[in-house]
């Protein structure tokens, strides 16, 4: 099995949600830079209040910041899952620079489709579980059906803030399918099916290495 893993596709495709189900199966790292950068901001760290302006409109934190950030993590991991890193080709080249990567699973979603599920995403404030309010198994008490948690909007998950998200993704982001296309490690799976349907093409692309 292949076991450094990128999960690249536009906000709102599901990489968080299939991240958190990777993790459970082959109990690979998980390391998500908008988790780590959110848990700065809380915290109240230097980084944090710098990173903060640029989350709060939508833009990416700069490249060297985030390459720092996730450096230390990476380490000399024997595999990991990474959900929202490299977010530009700058960033994918030092990451080439630190450590080879097995497969990257590229997660379609159109623009009205991104902008459909984000306005109406939330997310566990204590366990990170991510829902829908407008899906069959939404919680209708405000409550995270994992761990009873209060669910929460993200910040960012207005809609003028999602249509910038959306914007810099296509400018800065979506290279890198052609990128990790020329590298012969990139597979499509088309984000508008259910969770469960993205989880069986993934696993199907990571397992069969
Ligand atoms: P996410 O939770 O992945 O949607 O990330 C939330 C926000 O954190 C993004 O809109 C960016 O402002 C910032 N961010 C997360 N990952 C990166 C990255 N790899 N490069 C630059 N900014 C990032």
């Amino acid at each position: 099995m292949g076991r450094r893993i990128i999960l690249l596709g536009p906000p709102g495709a599901g990489k968080g949600t299939q991240a958190k189900w990777l993790v459970e199966k082959t109990g690979l790292l998980h390391l998500s830079t908008g988790d780590l950068l959110r848990d700065e901001v809380a915290r109240r760290t230097e980084l944090g209040m710098n990173a903060r302006a640029f989350m709060d409109r939508g833009d990416l934190v700069p490249d060297d910041v985030i390459i720092e950030m996730i450096r230390g993590k990476i380490g000399d991991a024997e595999g990991f899952i990474l959900d929202g890193f490299p977010r530009t080709v700058a960033q994918a080249e030092a990451l080439a620079r630190i450590t080879h990567v097995d497969h990257v699973l590229y997660i379609a979603l159109d623009r009205e489709q991104v902008i459909a599920r984000l306005t109406s995403r939330r997310v566990c404030r204590d366990c990170g579980w991510i829902t829908n309010i407008l899906s069959n198994d939404a919680a209708t008490d405000g409550a995270c059906r994992d761990c009873g948690g209060e669910l929460y909007q993200r910040d960012d998950d207005r809609r003028e803030v999602i249509e910038n998200r959306f914007d810099v993704y296509i400018g800065a982001t979506a290279p890198l399918i052609a990128y990790y296309g020329k590298l012969g490690i990139l597979s499509e799976v088309d984000g508008n099916q259910s969770p469960e349907a993205v989880l069986v093409q993934i696993l199907a692309v990571v397992e069969a290495a």
